[in-house]
């Protein structure tokens, strides 16, 4: 069944994102403005900069009409500044405008200067998804967030860690993660979003 997934397209590094799920056979589509989330069936929310894309999303009236899809229940997928976007609270930001939806804190910029980008062989292990089981996952961290250890939801479930601390967390259908995994050349946690997050989010539940 071809899904029609929403890539929020204002900012940062949502083309990669495009193409990997176009590659699993979705059909992805870019959301600049409320009419675009229509029809939709699940959400990525791209990295790049958190607060511009704050700024375009307060813009063009979609923070609103995202966080109540979100709230729906509209799976959506936030990586880097898009788990930002998702978090409930921010170190040093947290008037920041934004969806929200993850009971989460996290830290911007917390990896520091002197390495902004790092790679990370992850160990992602999820139940009824062998793809994952076994091979590594490469992360790739660009100027990542930190998600802290306190307070997080008990609601929020944390599939992943890197040196101890949550690197890939899930809330029912909202997914995130601090890498950025549309650029590591693997498909898996792509493709384990649209099949299984967004595959079991209700039959032709959409958006509109
Ligand atoms: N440092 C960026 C921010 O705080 C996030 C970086 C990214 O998305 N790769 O918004």
């Amino acid at each position: 069944m071809k899904r029609t997934i929403g890539v929020l397209a204002l900012q940062g590094a949502f083309a990669k994102h495009m193409e990997v799920l176009e590659s699993l056979g979705a059909d992805a589509v870019e959301v600049r403005d409320p009419e675009d989330l229509i029809g939709i069936e699940g959400l990525v929310i791209p990295g790049g900069e958190s607060t511009t894309m704050s700024k375009m999303l307060v813009r063009w009236g979609l923070i609103e009409p995202v966080r109540n899809l979100i709230q729906g229940g509209l799976p959506v997928f936030g990586t880097c500044a898009g788990l930002i976007l998702l978090a409930d609270h921010l170190v040093n930001w947290d008037d920041l405008p934004r969806p929200a939806g993850l009971n989460i804190t996290v830290a911007r910029n917390a990896y520091g200067r002197q390495i902004d980008s790092f790679e990370a062989a992850l160990d992602i292990e999820l139940p009824g998804i062998p793809e994952l089981s076994g091979m590594p996952f490469t992360g790739v961290f660009i100027r990542a967030p930190q998600i802290q250890l306190e307070p997080l939801g008990d609601d929020v479930e944390v599939l992943c860690r890197f040196e101890g601390l949550p690197v890939l967390v899930r809330k029912g259908s909202i997914i995130g993660s601090t890498f950025h995994p549309e650029l590591s050349g693997d498909n898996r946690l792509h493709a384990w979003f649209l099949n299984d997050v967004v595959g079991s989010a209700g039959v032709g539940q959409r958006a509109g």
